[in-house]
């Protein structure tokens, strides 16, 4: 090995997620064929896999685009809610459906608890998640007008507890956070009605994504500093770099090589990691930049 050169190391938990990958898969082996393939919102948030699914010829859609023209429409990992089945159908498009099966068991989960309580004339679904974020939209396009979406645990207290309650999580959600909400909501319910039978939770946290979280800490706690690689607009990059940031506080976001600085020393052992949406070639590619750039100063 060449002693001017630091250890480099991808983390081998780092990557897509299967959802993702499966999407992916399918979107690539669907544009072989299609003479167009239009995708509603972004496949992956990545620019650099989202720029390299273009040059395959992917189109990127919204919803008010839908129409007879898009002729063969892509639903991605996160899900759809029945609405936008409904007016692709309408418009007889060709659906290409990657939605992740963790995604659609959650989905029917969900339908199953409203359905129950919308015939038992009451109840809520109660879902822990980001408003506006496209899994959250599918799941609530699942209910019976009787879910309550709560981003955090100040909105709980508004809750109203003598109803029974069915408790669901975004697959990508904080899973300590989760876990709160849910003690703090059982233990409100039992105040008010006495049982604690009236109240439901679902672990519905993709286990992807739970079983990341400590390995990453691994990951953070065993190098001198870490390149996360994610792009900017993900939710779940955000989370996962944060969390390297508590263990490591030398983490640095890049979404490529272009953002990377002066931040190495040949001492230190470098760790790569990234988001569920960070392709593996792009941390490869951010690994192999890094290595070079100081075989160029020997
Ligand atoms: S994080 Fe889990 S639930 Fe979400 S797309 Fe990936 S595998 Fe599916």
């Amino acid at each position: 090995m060449n002693s001017t050169i630091p250890i480099i190391e991808i983390d081998p938990s780092a990557g897509f997620c299967s959802g993702v990958n499966r999407a992916i898969r399918f979107a690539e082996e669907n544009l072989q064929y299609l003479d167009s393939l239009s995708c509603i919102g972004n496949l992956v948030h990545n620019e650099a896999e989202l720029k390299r699914l273009k040059s395959l010829g992917m189109n990127f859609i919204e919803h008010e685009d839908i129409g007879p023209e898009t002729k063969n429409v892509f639903i991605r990992a996160h899900g759809e809610p029945p609405e936008t089945y409904k007016k692709l159908e309408s418009s007889e498009n060709h659906i290409v459906d990657a939605t992740c099966p963790v995604v659609l068991r959650l989905q029917r989960k969900v339908k199953e608890s409203s359905r129950i309580f919308h015939e038992n004339g009451k109840g809520k679904v109660i879902i822990f998640g980001k408003p506006g974020h496209p899994e959250i939209i599918g799941l609530l396009g699942q209910t019976y007008g009787n879910a309550i979406l709560v981003k955090n645990i100040d909105e709980a207290h508004q809750l109203d507890f003598s109803l029974p309650m069915a408790i669901f999580a975004q697959t990508t959600a904080n899973e300590d956070e989760y876990n709160l909400l849910c003690r703090f909501i059982s233990e409100q319910s039992f105040l008010k009605t006495g049982s604690h039978g009236n109240v439901e939770i679902f672990q519905s946290i993709c286990r992807q994504m739970s079983q990341r979280v400590p390995t990453l800490r691994g990951f953070a706690k065993s190098h001198d500093i870490i390149i996360f690689v994610s792009g900017s607009e993900s939710s779940n990059g955000k989370y996962l770099a944060g969390i390297s940031r508590e263990i490591n506080p030398r983490t640095y976001v890049v979404k490529d090589i272009t953002e990377i600085g002066d931040w190495f020393q040949i001492t230190d052992r470098i760790g790569i990691s990234g988001a569920t949406s960070t392709p593996l070639w792009l941390m490869q590619s951010v690994a192999d930049y890094i290595k070079s750039s100081f075989e160029q100063k020997q």
